[in-house]
């Protein structure tokens, strides 16, 4: 007989997308005369650079004859994109990581949900709340979990994340082994300063745990004094993994390319004690089941850090900053404390009611749609989620209507 993985059916359904898309569509059909915008979206809405539709209209054409066709690349990526990454990302910044210590990806989504499967079952994971979706449900996936109650899962340890800490959860007050940071955040858009993020190194390195460091918003760093990478703190080589994404910094979400960072140094014990490095897992689960990007978009990819690539990526995300500026500013205006919207394109307003209550207020007089907060976790609640991804135009109309619905 064949059988499932029953941590499944522990799986909350993910109720928050269904249920905005349930109530957006009750509104339109009951005004259909009135356009909505939405603010909601964790996707960029602006076309790609144009040094990577040059690089990959090239590869493509490359790819056309027998002479310069390539077939199967190697998994970990292609040595020209390894490279360019690790000299832009990690060593102008003062962070020693190697090409070799590169993962090409199609995505951080995946390898954030891949990378657990090379740790035990038993070990104790912690993560923040509010959160990104993904952490929770690969744990739970692989049976690191309870079940379900009151919206949290028993087993894990939640970071919890509130006005006082300015959503930089402290540390935690029991043992953890696995430890999830994601800063620019989403959904909150804090970010962390070095010496925040030191205490979680100096945690990791005293308790032989280990952090997984999400820098999919790095780009949007302006601040220079934050740190882009985990890396920039000292140690942090020997207890973290990092994962980045071209997707949110030159808009590749359709195009598909990230990668995640293992050092040699990091890492993790069997269950005498013995220290493996996390380099040679990663490797082997890597180069067994994936296969890599297609080489057309590693292409496109490494054009990101030509001159070119660098200020075309840049005025992209400027441009989304501006949005952020606008919706922070304004939402503080009209009296509502906002985190996040300065190196980060998401906003998150304390809506001093319960989230879906001020979701459905901006939906119905302002037929604006944003993120209730609460879909995020328990400590969401009462806040939402404004994104700024969309255009100008877009942004500017919403935040008028959103001002005289507020007003009246
Ligand atoms: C968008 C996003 C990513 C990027 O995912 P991809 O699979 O690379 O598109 C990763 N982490 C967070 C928190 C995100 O919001």
């Amino acid at each position: 007989m064949i059988r499932i993985n029953e941590h499944y059916l522990k799986l909350q359904s993910s109720y928050l997308f269904a249920e905005i898309a349930r109530r957006v569509t009750a509104h339109q059909q009951a005004h259909p005369e009135k356009p909505l915008i939405k603010l909601g979206i964790g996707d960029v809405t602006h076309g790609l650079p144009e040094a990577c539709i040059q690089a990959l209209h090239t590869a493509v054409d490359e790819m056309a004859a027998d002479a310069s066709f390539r077939g199967y690349g190697p998994e970990q990526g292609y040595e020209f994109l390894r490279e360019a990454i690790a000299q832009n990302d990690f060593q102008v910044r003062g962070a020693q990581i190697a090409a070799d210590e590169i993962f090409v990806s199609d995505g951080a989504k995946c390898d954030s949900g891949n990378i657990q499967e090379i740790f035990a079952t038993e070990i104790t994971v912690a993560i923040p709340d509010p959160v990104y979706p993904v952490y929770v449900d690969t744990n739970v996936m692989a049976g690191r979990s309870g079940g379900a109650v009151e919206g949290r899962y028993e087993g894990f340890v939640y970071l919890e994340g509130h006005r006082g800490n300015g959503f930089i959860p402290s540390l935690p007050h029991s043992p953890v082994d696995l430890i999830y940071l994601c800063y620019p955040n989403n959904p909150t858009g804090a970010t962390i300063a070095k010496d925040q993020l030191q205490e979680w190194v100096d945690y990791a390195r005293e308790n032989k745990a280990l952090i997984l460091f999400d820098a999919a918003y790095e780009a949007f760093i302006r601040d220079e004094s934050l740190p882009h990478s985990i890396y920039e703190v000292s140690g942090a080589e020997e207890v973290a993994i990092e994962f980045r994404s071209f997707s949110k910094t030159a808009g590749f979400t359709g195009t598909r390319c990230a990668y995640t960072v293992v050092p040699k140094a990091c890492h993790a014990y069997d269950s005498v004690g013995r220290s493996h490095p996390v380099h040679s897992l990663w490797n082997r689960r890597h180069t067994t089941k994936f296969n890599s990007v297609s080489y057309p978009v590693q292409r496109a990819a490494e054009a990101v850090y030509t001159p070119a690539g660098q200020q075309q990526t840049k005025a992209l995300i400027d441009g989304y900053l501006v949005n952020a500026k606008l919706i922070r500013e304004k939402m503080t205006a009209l009296g509502f404390d906002c985190i996040g919207g300065e190196n980060s394109p998401y906003i998150w307003v304390d809506g001093k009611s319960d989230s879906w209550t001020f979701f459905d207020r901006l939906l119905t007089t302002a037929g604006v749609v944003v993120t209730p907060g609460a879909g995020f976790g328990r400590c969401g609640e009462g806040y939402i989620r404004i994104s700024a991804f969309n255009s100008l135009e877009n942004v500017t109309t919403a935040l008028d209507r959103i001002e005289t619905a507020l007003k009246e």
